[in-house]
């Protein structure tokens, strides 16, 4: 079983994430608080921001790896920055990592109500090579739902700012599934949206999870879900659609023009090591993983005293890495071999005692398999995260 330990303080070990890890940033502020949302984000009003940029750059100090392979700033919403704001951190990122001559990809999440093309071009100029947009959805009365701020014309500025300042890599975030949502009409939004050209598209069934509004609304009835019939018929047709706009469906819910895909996200399917600073942010290095404080103020308290806001982590043992390691693989169209789940998840020994789970997935038909790669089927693939999670209770 994983050695789970609530700090604090953490008692495992802690050195500095290597150098090229994959590095994530959490800016906890946004407008508002969304309905469906569970990420760690609290409204920006009443908060002074300027103490929370330099509270990351000092864990980015102690922490952050040197040369990192992929930056993605998130949140939260890292668009809600100043223009001063998104200088001092992304300078004081360059200072203590030096991103700018070392990452593929850097991405920068934004939501349409803080993005113009002046903040665009001050994102691109900061090191930004991909501006990833939260349009969610372009009824302006689901986005009322949903608790958002914008409407959908101002996700088509958003979008059409980030090209005019030169965005050369735009993602558009969309949910579907949402309660009365016509499935028509949601063929029509996101043929809009894919008029526009992005060139990665994460399309998300809506989920009810907990602690959120949504969850609430849901559990004492005010809330309907779709039908699970419904929910199929949206999946199908997302896919089908995007198929037909010439996207790679390369991920369950991620489709993307000509292998644009999201490399840091990616890492991320393939159980591979990130450091996550800000708060609840996790990480991953070597075979610790561990997450921060999930407080405005507790985190800049911990940060001002000591440098560190972990208060959580775990070090799971080896079937555990393997069985999470199959768990996320199947989610990516390229699936993986039991060597590559073996090989990802530092898992020694020369056979996989969770082949025989991918064998008869495969004889049920959830799975296929070419040569050593299994990768879920056209019958698995709606229902892959329950598949894929035959390796977590197998
Ligand atoms: S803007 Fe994004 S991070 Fe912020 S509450 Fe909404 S969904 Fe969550």
């Amino acid at each position: 079983m994983a050695r789970k330990t609530e700090a604090p303080p953490p008692t495992l070990p802690r050195e500095r994430a290597p150098r090229g890890t994959p590095l994530y940033v959490h800016l906890p502020f946004c407008a508002a608080k969304c309905h469906y949302c569970d990420f760690f984000s609290v409204a920006a009003e009443g908060h002074d921001r300027r103490p929370m940029v330099d509270a990351i750059l000092a864990e980015a100090e102690l922490w952050a790896p040197t040369a990192p392979r992929t930056v993605f700033v998130g949140g939260g919403t890292p668009s809600l920055l100043d223009e001063a704001e998104l200088r001092a951190l992304f300078d004081g990122l360059e200072q203590r990592t030096g991103f700018r001559g070392s990452a593929r990809e850097v991405t920068v999440e934004c939501n349409p109500e803080s993005l113009d093309e002046a903040k665009a071009a001050v994102l691109l100029e900061l090191g930004a090579t991909r501006l990833s947009i939260g349009f969610q959805a372009l009824d302006d009365a689901a986005l009322k739902l949903f608790g958002r701020v914008h409407d959908a014309a101002q996700s088509f500025a958003a979008y059409r700012a980030a090209r005019a300042a030169g965005a050369r890599e735009v993602n558009v975030d969309l949910i579907y599934a949402w309660p009365g949502q016509d499935l028509e009409a949601w063929k029509t939004d996101l043929g809009r949206v894919l008029d526009l050209g992005p060139n990665h598209v994460s399309a998300y069934n809506l989920t009810f999870e907990e602690d959120t509004a949504f969850r609430r609304w849901l559990d004492d009835g005010t809330l309907p879900k779709a039908p699970e019939e419904l929910e199929l018929a949206f999946f199908e047709a997302t896919r089908r659609q995007f198929a037909e706009r010439g996207y790679g469906a390369y991920e369950i819910s991620n489709f993307s023009l000509s292998g644009q895909v999201a490399h840091h996200n990616i890492n991320y399917w393939h159980n591979g090591p990130y450091l996550g600073i800000g708060p609840s942010a996790v990480s991953k290095v070597g075979s610790v993983r561990g997450g921060n404080v999930k407080s405005v103020g507790d985190y800049l308290r911990r940060i001002a005293e000591r440098g560190d806001a972990r208060v959580w982590e775990e070090a799971p043992e080896a079937l555990d890495r393997l069985r999470e390691t199959w768990w996320l693989g199947l989610r990516l169209a390229e699936g993986l071999s039991a060597a590559e789940a073996r090989q990802r998840a530092g898992y020694d020994l020369p056979t996989d005692p969770l082949e025989p789970i991918a064998e008869r997935l495969c004889a049920e038909g959830l799975l296929t398999r070419h040569g050593p790669r299994f990768a879920l089927s056209e019958t698995g693939l709606p229902l892959g995260d329950w598949v894929a999670r035959k390796f977590l209770d197998g």
